[in-house]
């Protein structure tokens, strides 16, 4: 019986292990929505990054044939800048964030990095050159240091210290009975949304990316938390190319250009000030938002 079991609890224990992987991966993505089946071209390159320039080219997508979600986008995004997408819900926002992962192909146009289409290149390049931050930071039932490497596979310890100091977190793990070594997780330690948060900044600053895809990452923060964490977004985004899928405007009124995407179109695009000054949309968004976060 004993040989029986063992082995079975055993895969049952692999099984687990490897579903919950899947979760976690899925979860990490969620922004990313499921892995497409997108397969690299026979011949395709890896992706060389110079500057990281992010180019929509008349781009035009949907799901479904029936529904195209985005309609002949054009967006060009310079090595360096901080671009914010805002809409309203359903408007397409992540879906652009897929896109420019490859987990689908555009229907029309094309999206480029530093000139090149991402159907060109491996998709092993692409993910490297590009880090999320989601809105809520997934953990792996596994070590806090394991939980940062995962950021990038084979970093030395110093450099694992050093990514946790630049997200503010290195002091909190250390003070932990078992530092680094900390189980945590669903089965482990958990962490607070704004932990969970430092944990996943870390973990792409190890990956150090040029491209940046920020899923709006504080709407589970109370507002101290958000403020330090944006802070360190802020941080973490100089000197690359930084994308953020925004719901709550406050967070992104100091991008370099905001994007208002309606219907499928960019209906709007400019700074937080001119946007406000020509009392459009993004206008009409951002009084709601304000009336809405007023305290009773
Ligand atoms: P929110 O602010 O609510 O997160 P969003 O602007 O990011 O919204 P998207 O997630 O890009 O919106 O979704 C745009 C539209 O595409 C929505 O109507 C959504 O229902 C649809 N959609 C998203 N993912 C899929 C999918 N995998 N299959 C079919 N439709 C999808």
């Amino acid at each position: 019986m004993i040989q029986i079991t063992m082995p079975l609890n055993f895969l049952g224990t692999v099984y687990r292990e490897i579903r919950q992987a899947l979760i976690d991966m899925g979860d990490m993505f969620d922004l990313l929505g499921q892995p497409a089946e997108v397969k690299d071209k026979p011949d395709a390159k890896p992706l060389k990054v110079d500057g990281g320039r992010v180019t929509l080219k008349n781009v035009s997508f949907g799901y479904e044939a029936a529904r195209p979600i985005l309609k002949g986008i054009d967006l060009d995004v310079a090595p360096g800048q901080t671009v914010a997408i805002v809409g309203s819900s359903g408007s397409g926002k992540s879906t652009i964030g897929r896109l420019l992962f490859r987990f689908y192909d555009v229907g029309e146009g094309a999206l480029l990095i530093d000139g090149q289409d991402v159907r060109d290149v491996t998709q092993d390049s692409l993910h490297a050159e590009i880090g999320v931050v989601p809105q809520d930071t997934v953990l792996f039932n596994d070590t806090v240091r394991y939980n940062i490497a995962y950021g990038r596979p084979g970093a030395s310890e110093e450099e694992i210290i050093s990514a946790a100091k630049a997200a503010k977190i290195h002091d909190f793990i250390s003070a932990l009975p078992e530092g680094y070594d900390t189980t945590v997780g669903e089965r482990g330690l958990k962490l607070s949304g704004g932990e969970k948060q430092r944990v996943g900044i870390a973990r792409t600053l190890l990956k150090n990316p040029p491209i940046l895809l920020l899923d709006e990452a504080t709407s589970a923060l109370d507002t101290d938390t958000e403020m330090e964490i944006q802070a360190e977004l802020k941080a973490m985004g100089e000197g690359r190319t930084v994308i953020t899928i925004a719901h709550r405007l406050s967070t992104i009124a100091d991008a370099d250009r905001i994007v208002v995407l309606e219907n499928g179109h960019i209906v709007e695009e400019g700074k937080h000030e001119e946007l406000l000054e020509a009392n459009g949309r993004y206008a009409h968004l951002w009084n709601r938002q304000q009336s809405e976060e007023e305290p009773a």
